[in-house]
């Protein structure tokens, strides 16, 4: 028996896949065609940090369909241009060209091309605990489960150790802490020789939330520069605004030199990814031919999306916004942790992104899984890395937010109550 959908559901068997039957969408709230309406706390796949339906994004991209829809890489238009200088308006002082693409995945591999061109060197070191995309080169940089089905990969990819506090890999508990995550890349820097670059995820987001330690990012800063590596921040899950900052690296210090973003950078109302370069490597590029491009380069639906979106998280203030609402979201958490000690623990959260790990029995977990899905709440609940994630829009109502917490607290007392 297959699926009656005549497309493939990503990441799954198909005949396990759990489709969506998704019609439209307001605000925070999500409606199915069955009517159903869902609160959206996870902001779908980690893009809708301006919620759903948002009619100023809309019309931009219906103005540009109808003037310009279809346009070469060399094209310039108001659009292209104006989705550009808003993001490097938001990047570190220094930045100076963007690199468009369709999507993270592709953002990653323009990143690494433009790190092997500038440095003329070929190796690069990710961490394990990453996801960067699911393209052959991004896939290789990734650390998770999805990359070893997929392999070989890229030569020359080297992963390195999280920074994972709540269960450290070199052993440590806080107050022991001598920031090995970090010097272990200086390490790996120095053994391997010849890396182009490092690529970090600002935070590590479906894999944990798994914020670094003070002075993770300047040491690792540190380290690229006494090797030469250039230092790239991957910020598709978690720019613009998720953290409560434009970007997460700023909140840990550690400039890097180039940043990759997709997702929220259009709030998904479009398909636009891209990489933000600084000019010390940009100029390299004024002289040398930079071998990459992508019919669909700036495509205008996207700048148009692109330029809306980033133009709504100012003027709507909408990062403080997030730092705002950032209390309630780890207050939760904690709570939920405190509540199901045997079943929860971990709660971590920054800005608007927050996870606790299940330490419950599996079918304790699918229960509770099964239990928020009742409840109608939509955010990322991982059986396998047993995770719950929560990310909601930046801009759900408070009084939404607090209404969705207390559904999940009352689908984990449904599951995971004394039984
Ligand atoms: N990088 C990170 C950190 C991501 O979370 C993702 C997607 O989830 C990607 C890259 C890949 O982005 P895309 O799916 O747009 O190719």
């Amino acid at each position: 028996m297959t699926t009656p959908h005549p497309f493939f559901f990503t990441w799954a068997a198909q005949n396990h896949a759990l489709p969506f039957a998704m019609a439209s969408g307001r605000g925070a709230e999500i409606v199915t065609t069955d009517g159903d309406t869902w609160l959206d706390l996870g902001s779908l796949s980690y893009q809708a940090n301006l919620g759903h339906g948002d009619a100023r994004i809309i019309e931009a991209i219906a103005r540009q369909a109808q003037t310009l829809c279809v346009a070469p890489p060399t094209a310039v238009f108001p659009a292209k241009t104006e989705a550009a200088e808003r993001l490097l308006a938001m990047a570190p002082e220094g930045f100076s060209k963007v690199f468009f693409t369709l999507g993270g995945a592709e953002a990653n591999e323009n990143a690494l091309k433009i790190a092997r061109l500038f440095t003329g060197r070929h190796k690069l070191v990710s961490r394990y605990r990453s996801y960067h995309g699911a393209t052959m080169g991004a896939l290789t940089l990734t650390g998770d489960f999805r990359r070893p089905p997929l392999e070989p990969g890229l030569a020359g990819v080297v992963h390195a150790m999280d920074c994972y506090c709540d269960r450290c890999p070199f052993g440590h508990v806080v107050d022991g802490c001598r920031r090995e995550c970090a010097t272990h890349i200086g390490d790996l820097l120095a053994l391997e020789g010849g890396v182009a670059a490092v690529i970090l995820e600002a935070v590590p987001g479906a894999n944990g939330v798994l914020f670094p330690p003070p002075e993770y990012w300047p040491m690792v800063r540190a380290a690229c520069d006494a090797h030469g590596a250039l230092l790239i921040a991957d910020e598709v899950l978690t720019g613009f605004g998720r953290t409560g900052a434009a970007f997460a690296f700023e909140r840990f210090g550690g400039e890097p030199d180039m940043i990759t973003v997709a997702k929220a950078v259009t709030g998904g109302y479009a398909p636009l990814g891209a990489v933000l370069v600084h000019d010390r490597i940009a100029r390299h590029f004024d002289e040398h031919v930079l071998y990459a491009g992508l019919t669909s380069y700036a495509h205008p639906l996207g700048c148009a999306a692109a330029a809306a979106a980033l133009a709504i998280y100012e003027q709507d203030d909408l990062f403080a916004r997030a730092d705002r609402l950032a209390p309630m979201l780890i207050s939760a958490m904690r709570e939920l942790a405190a509540e199901f000690p045997a079943s929860i623990e971990h709660p971590r959260g920054l800005g608007l992104m927050a996870a606790v790990e299940l330490c419950a029995p599996a079918d304790r977990i699918a229960a509770f899984f099964a239990e928020i899905r009742a409840r109608k709440l939509w955010l990322h609940m991982d059986a396998r890395r047993k995770l719950l994630i929560v990310t909601p829009p930046l801009i759900i109502p408070e009084d939404l937010f607090a209404e969705g917490l207390s559904r999940l607290a009352d689908a984990a007392r449904a599951a995971l109550g004394p039984s």
